[in-house]
Parts: structure tokens; sequence; C-alpha cells
């Protein structure tokens, strides 16, 4: 018998969310210290960017804003055009993604695996700015359901609804509430919706959106350089982000952002991909910010396998200065 398109999104819903989450213990400087990190690789297709897909999709049928068969267009740095290949193909939708041609190889790869057309823009096109007009001209000429990430709430609502409600949960069956929530910042989803969620157990919880100290477009609102945290600091502020919402900006180096999603591979086989690394150094500043035994959350994004033809795989270089440097992984516990 065939599936309804709502029986379609019903049928795929437990491959999506309720993720572990991850109590990993360190040293910093010799300091015992705890991290919170929800395993957002266990998702359908590896990354956290399922759970907005899904959304994003089921809340365009509900409202009738896609029908059967619409073309989905979307500009992506890489894991949301995954998810959108993926689960739009599977709900019998042609899919075509626009995403700046220096992006990984294996994210191509995979949307073309999944059944997407892509169209690499170069710097010279405009990058991520030209992509996502390009997928406006799409769109207007073609006819096409755009999901629109870096302005939709609902990328917000399913994070404050999904993402944000599992951690209460999982906290609070260790009897604990989140003091803070580091994020690196693609569309600003990830961190708008968890913090209002997590705020909801603890108003005082603090929100830390997190960016490449070599490409600093929150802290300076225009700067844009080259970094190496693929899916963050996407060139512009995105809408979805409430500045008036988040405490304090923080930095990290690319360097250590990939040498310490090396160091969790390495060292407690937690293969996640750099801005997973970024984000663990994110919530180490946040604890500078709050205290050392504060309870900081972030969340693992993707996994490495995504990253295997970058930097990333290339040996680990720990220089002096770095935070990685004084950080010493000791174990980690699952709380499901
Ligand atoms: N990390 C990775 C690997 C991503 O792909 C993304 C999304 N582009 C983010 C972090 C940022 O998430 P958000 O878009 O919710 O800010």
């Amino acid at each position: 018998m065939e599936q309804t398109i709502l029986e379609r999104f019903s049928a795929i819903s437990p491959l999506i969310g309720n993720t572990p989450l991850l109590e990993i213990a360190f040293t910093y400087h010799g300091e015992l210290r705890k991290v919170y990190a929800k395993a957002e690789y266990y998702n359908l297709t590896g990354s956290i960017k399922d759970r907005v897909a899904h959304y994003i999709l089921k809340k365009a049928y509900e409202t009738g804003s896609i029908a059967p068969g619409d073309t989905i267009a979307e500009a992506t740095s890489g894991n949301t055009g995954i998810s959108f290949s993926a689960i739009g193909r599977y709900l019998g939708h042609p899919v075509k993604i626009y995403m700046p041609d220096w992006m990984s190889r294996e994210r191509i790869n995979l949307m073309e695996s999944f059944g997407a057309k892509v169209r690499l823009v170069s710097h010279e096109e405009g990058g991520f700015l030209g992509s996502i007009k390009m997928t406006e001209e799409y769109a207007q000429k073609e006819g096409a359901f755009l999901p629109c990430q870096f302005s939709n709430e609902d990328n917000t609502a399913v994070h404050e609804e999904t993402t944000g409600a599992e951690i209460v949960k999982q906290l609070s069956s260790l009897g604990l509430t989140a003091d803070g929530f580091v994020a690196g910042v693609g569309t600003g989803g990830t961190v708008m919706g968890i913090t209002r969620a997590l705020r909801k157990a603890n108003p005082g919880c603090a929100a830390f959106p997190l960016e490449p100290s070599n490409s600093p477009t929150l802290s300076t609102g225009y700067k844009v350089g080259k970094h190496r945290i693929y899916g963050i600091s996407d060139e512009f502020i995105p809408d979805i982000l409430k500045m008036n919402e988040m405490t304090k900006i923080v930095s990290v180096d690319d360097s250590d952002a990939i040498c310490m999603a090396r160091l969790l591979s390495e060292t407690l086989g937690i293969g996640v991909g750099v801005s997973s690394g970024a984000n663990f150094l994110g919530c180490v500043l946040a604890q500078e910010h709050l205290g050392k035994d504060a309870v900081v959350a972030t969340v693992f994004a993707d996994d490495n396998k995504k990253y295997l033809s970058t930097d990333y795989a290339k040996p680990l270089d720990i220089q002096d200065g770095m935070l990685s440097k004084n950080i010493c992984l000791t174990g980690v516990r699952v709380i499901r």
C-alpha cells in the first residue's frame, strides 16, 4: 500500500532527533571540568540539519506552501543541503542545491548520492550571498519551494521544541539545568532555539554565539575572512539570529578547532566535525566567563566523515597558545 505524505513523515521521524547527550570529562590547565554535548551525528544523514529539513517540510505541507512534486531549492554550506536532499527525495521532490565551491568534496558527493542537483557558486559569482540570490532567481523562473533557512523562524522553532527540550530533559535526569549554551552560528537557528528552551528551565542561562576568530562577522557586523570551520560564519549576520537575546560572542581560531575535533576523535573515539571542536572550545571559554563548574552545553553538529579531504585529516599540530594545548580529555558518559 502506498504511504500518504503524512505517513511518510511519521515513518522517518524515529531516525531524527532524540540523540544522546554526552557528558565529557576533561582537565583544562589541570583543573577538572565537564561539558555536555548533544551527539547530533546520530541523525538520519549524520547532522543536526535533518531536524530542520524534516520540520520545515512538515510545516510547509501543513500550511500548504509546498505541494507534492514541487522542486525544493536551497542555498547551503553543506549539511542543510544534504538533509533536504535525503528527506526531499524521500518525499518525492526534485532537489536543487546552490553551494559555494570551496566546501568539501564529500558534501557535493553526498548530495548527489541522495539524488539532488548541485550548482557550485564561485567567489566571483558571489559565494554564499550569490548562492542565495541564484536560489531566488531559480524559484522565480522555474517555480520552487524555498526553505530559506537563514530567515525561516521554523529553523529556530525546531530547536526550541526538540533539540533544546531534549537537553533540558537529559540534564534534569542528572538533577542539572544549563548555566550556559554555546553554538557556532551558521543560520543561528541552533543557538537561538536551544537557548530559548534552556531558559524555560533556567531563565538565567547565558547564550554564547560562536564565530571563527579569523572571520569575526558577528562581532564586527561585516568582516569576512577565510576560515576552516565549515558550516558557520557564512559571510553575513542571519535574520533569525537576535543578538539582543545573546549574552556574549565567543571566538575560536580555526586551527584550534581542527585540533580539538581531532583530540575528541583520537582520545575518546568521538569522530566529529570541525564545528564540534570549535563548540567544545567555546564551552571552555564560556566556563572562563561563568566559572569552571558551570553547566555548559553545546552540540556536536555532525561527524568527521565529511572532513576527510580537508586539513582535518592532516597530522595533528597543536601549537603553543592554543586552547586545545591545555585540554586533556579523560572520559565520557552517555545520557539517553
Ligand atoms: N556546524 C555545522 C557543521 C553546520 O553545518 C551548521 C549549519 N550550517 C552549523 C554548525 C550552524 O548551525 P546553525 O545554522 O543552526 O547556526
